[in-house]
């Protein structure tokens, strides 16, 4: 038996980046404008504060400048649609993301819908899902394009391969059972009233795993030489690494999986990094479009 190839999705974000801040520079140079990118978030979650520090650190990394609103827990809905509009009518703002999830009594549906479809860098609005599924050119939800991404990489041409996809959210499943049969793929999409998911997994060429379990698919769930992606970020306790200690797993018994798969993402450093890495490339495309230029190859 030998280990998987490993899908270093950190080091992949890097390059990515690396490259989107190249574009950005170049289009400085030669247009003079510099993308914008809006960051919404209401109120203080320690985990949604994380991940909006580390947007608009790496978008400032790349020379996209950072316009964000961060309204208090208690914003209304009427406020924050209001924002939504003055930014959509903000001409240095290309891409508006909504940092999720919002506070109960906001209707997320309502604020996301609000976006101009143009500036929808997250790629949730109606009109976008619906361009993602007709095949029409539209943002691509990051997380499934950092996805993409990787399996491009790892595979090139996935035509006819099976890919099981196991989850149907609107952020991930959904989308990335789109994009897989724009590859040509076969593709399954298993959730929790799956019959035998453990033989429906088995069956895959390519598994893309976003349930949000801890290693809840286990070694023996995948078939030899599987290409196995990762989406699940799950905190678990770590009592080996002291009281009151916690990690970061996926929803794959990574250690067992490594053993029979072909290759697989870990978690943390796969996933993850692509997931951020593919929003600035969104924002970049965005400004772009909104410009009337060509999105350059990246
Ligand atoms: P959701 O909770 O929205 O969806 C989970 C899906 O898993 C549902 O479709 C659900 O089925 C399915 N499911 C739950 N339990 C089972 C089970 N026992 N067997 C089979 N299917 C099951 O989650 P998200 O899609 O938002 O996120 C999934 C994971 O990905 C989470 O760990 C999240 O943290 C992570 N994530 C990571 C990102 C990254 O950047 N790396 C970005 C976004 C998410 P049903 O529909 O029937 O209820």
């Amino acid at each position: 038996m030998t280990d998987a190839a490993l899908i270093d999705g950190k080091a992949r974000a890097a390059e990515l980046r690396a490259r989107v801040g190249a574009a950005v520079a170049d289009l400085e140079e030669r247009h003079g404008t510099v993308p914008g990118l809006a960051v919404v978030q209401l109120g203080d979650d320690p985990a949604s504060s994380v991940y909006v520090n580390s947007k608009n650190r790496l978008a400032a990394e790349c020379g996209i400048r950072s316009l964000g609103f961060h309204g208090s827990g208690d914003t209304g809905e009427a406020e924050l649609l209001a924002e939504i509009d003055r930014l959509n009518g903000d001409d240095d703002v290309d891409g508006i993301l909504v940092q999720l999830p919002l506070p109960d009594h906001i209707d997320a549906g309502r604020v996301l819908e609000r976006i101009d479809p143009v500036k929808d860098v997250d790629g949730f609005h109606p009109v976008n899902v619906g361009l993602l599924v007709t095949g029409g050119e539209a943002p691509v939800p990051c997380t499934p394009l950092g996805c993409l991404l990787m399996l491009r990489e790892q595979l090139g041409d996935m035509s006819g391969k099976t890919a099981v996809i196991v989850g149907r959210s609107n952020i991930v499943g959904k989308p990335m059972a789109a994009l897989l049969t724009r590859e040509h793929c076969t593709v399954t999409v298993a959730h929790s009233r799956t019959r035998d998911l453990p033989a429906v997994c088995r069956g895959a060429d390519i598994l893309v795993a976003a349930v949000g379990r801890p290693e809840m698919i286990r070694g023996d769930w995948i078939g030899p030489g599987a290409t196995v992606i990762d989406v699940g970020i799950n905190r678990i306790a770590a009592p080996e690494r002291g009281p009151d200690r916690t990690r970061l797993v996926g929803d794959v018994a990574f250690d067992e999986a490594r053993t029979v798969a072909g290759a697989i993402t870990p978690v943390p450093g796969g996933v993850g990094p692509m997931t951020i890495a593919c929003l600035l490339r969104n924002t970049l495309e965005a400004a772009c479009r909104r410009r009337g230029r060509s999105m350059p190859e990246l």
